[in-house]
């Protein structure tokens, strides 16, 4: 059987959108499908980062979004009595990948925003109302076994599938993909809000940790008058009776009352902290919420999901054009299940210290995190917690900067005006490098792009942010892989010419 597509991805929430968006714009001949018409009306994912407007800013959406993003507040703990035990914020400007490194932002319209622009792309065709039921493979292909929304069976082919297909994943049930639990499983109510000019004058100034044992609780200031409360529910309570309106409310009642706003959103649903024990099957991925959940209190849900997909499909491209092969392939799996256990494993950290339920162990935490402060409580930049790569297509574990995020600094352009480094280079292979000296590239077929910054004809960087990092990094070039992470980065032209040989050895 012929392989109608190079990809199809089942499901078209934002991994799956994203995935399609980032495949379709550089031509790769999609599938995408997803059981539901219509975009899931209430928010669910609220945070935001960097790192994934810089992904929308790819796909050439990121203006777009912004106008449903606002900067995310700090982020104050408060202890046992009420005092502030610890602080995060957002680093100062300027910013390191020319975004406000945390957001919060309403996720209905930015998934619309999503479909439109793949809906745009001639390579890719959208198939809504449609539900897999059944997938097989063999040495050629994927077959997908559909239903319409009319009852009818049909089929579609594709070289690879990616299961973006949510937390019930049917692609993973399917081929009995297993989950490990990596313990935390915890019931809580989250409560969406709109609030009224009288309800705000009532509420903090910043997002609120109430680590509080009688009832941890979480408060996010989202954009607009949006307001998110996360409350754990108590032994002997009932979920469902929590999420009835009644229930909500009464759990709100220590901030709320409903002359102060208007309900959006409650669902009662267990925290947990899971992640595929295998990310791959033969030519099926799993990515998303499919692959892994996380519990909220970074704000990382939707973040991951775009993660993965931003990873998979620059390898898939690149394999389909001849550019790679297993080795490539192998890379996704291994890259994004450290990296997603490594931030979990944060995440409960985090969580461990908001979900403290006894109280003298919870006054020990406290005195312990105003000890670790020595003084005022520390503003801690969120971003600082995420993780670098440790593992796979990345000259780890040698240097500091390798497996991390490569900055997006300012260019000032040629009339005066200024823009972003990706928008002026693409996000392809980039070997970046500091000034006029000569670099050997003839070790490397990669398609790769020579950035030059500084020196006599580079390019002019508004804030000073590559030379900063260039010399906190010791390091004057930097080979950036195309879903922006540094391979590696080198002194000059002998460590440029080993990581090109070493990448030559892993990408087959
Ligand atoms: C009820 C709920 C509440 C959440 N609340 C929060 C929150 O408070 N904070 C937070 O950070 N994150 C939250 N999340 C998680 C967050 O929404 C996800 O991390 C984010 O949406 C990324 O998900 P995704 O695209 O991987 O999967 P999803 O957004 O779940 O999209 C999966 C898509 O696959 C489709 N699909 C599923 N099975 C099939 C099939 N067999 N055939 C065709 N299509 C199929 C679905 O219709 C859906 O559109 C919540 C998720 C849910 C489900």
């Amino acid at each position: 059987m012929a392989e109608d597509y190079d990809v199809a991805i089942v499901g078209f929430g934002p991994s799956g959108a994203v995935a399609a968006g980032l495949l379709g714009q550089v031509g790769v001949r999609t599938y995408v499908c997803d059981r539901s018409t219509e975009v899931y009306d209430k928010p669910r994912a609220i945070a935001l980062d960097h790192e994934i407007m810089r992904v929308f800013q790819q796909l050439g959406v990121a203006e777009a979004v912004e106008r449903w993003a606002e900067p995310f507040t700090p982020s104050e703990y408060y202890g046992v009595d009420g005092q502030l035990i610890k602080r995060f914020t957002t680093v100062a400007p300027p910013f390191p990948l020319g975004y406000t490194p945390s957001l919060v932002f309403t996720q209905p319209p930015v998934e619309a925003i999503l479909r439109q622009r793949v809906l745009a792309l001639p390579a890719v065709d959208v198939d809504l109302g449609v539900t897999l039921e059944g997938v097989d493979q063999d040495a050629d292909g994927v077959t997908l076994a559909l239903r319409d929304g009319a009852g009818a069976a049909r089929a579609a082919r594709a070289r690879y599938l990616i299961a973006c297909d949510g937390a019930s994943s049917t692609v993973r049930g399917l081929l009995g993909m297993e989950l490990d639990d990596l313990a935390f499983d915890e019931p809580w109510l989250v409560v969406d809000v709109r609030v009224n000019e009288r309800g705000l004058a009532k509420l903090p100034a910043v997002s609120v940790q109430y680590c509080d044992p009688d009832r941890p609780a979480t408060y996010v200031i989202g954009p607009g008058n949006h307001r998110r409360w996360e409350i754990s529910l108590n032994a002997g309570e009932d979920p469902r009776e929590a999420a009835t309106e009644a229930g909500a409310w009464r759990l709100l009642s220590r901030w709320l009352t409903p002359d102060d706003a208007t309900l959006w959103r409650q669902a009662s649903y267990r925290f947990h902290a899971l992640v595929a024990r295998e990310w791959r099957r033969g030519r099926i991925f799993l990515a998303g919420d499919a692959a892994h959940q996380q519990p909220p209190f970074l704000g990382q849900g939707m973040c991951q999901g775009v993660r993965d997909v931003a990873n998979l499909t620059w390898k898939l491209a690149a394999v389909l054009a001849g550019q790679g092969g297993e080795g490539l392939l192998g890379s996704y799996g291994a890259e994004r299940s450290r990296h997603v256990r490594d931030l979990t494993g944060r995440i409960k950290a985090i969580g461990a210290v908001i979900c403290e339920r006894d109280r003298d162990l919870a006054r020990a935490r406290d005195r312990r995190l105003l000890a670790e402060a020595g003084g005022p409580v520390r503003d801690e930049p969120r971003q600082n917690v995420l993780p670098r790569l440790e593992e796979g297509l990345v000259a780890v574990p040698d240097h500091p900067a390798n497996g991390t995020l490569f900055p997006q600094p300012w260019i000032v352009t040629a009339d005066g005006g200024r823009q972003r480094l990706d928008t002026l280079t693409g996000a392809g292979w980039r070997l970046v490098v500091m000034g006029d000296g000569a670099w050997p590239l003839a070790e490397t077929d990669l398609p790769l792009r020579v950035v030059r910054i500084g020196g006599r004809d580079g390019l002019s960087e508004a804030d000073g942010i590559l030379t900063a990092c260039f010399r906190t990094h010791d390091c004057a070039a930097a080979l950036v892989r195309p879903d922006h992470y540094v391979y590696g980065v080198a002194t000059g032209p002998q460590g440029l010419t080993a990581h090109l040989a070493a990448l030559r050895r892993h990408m087959p």
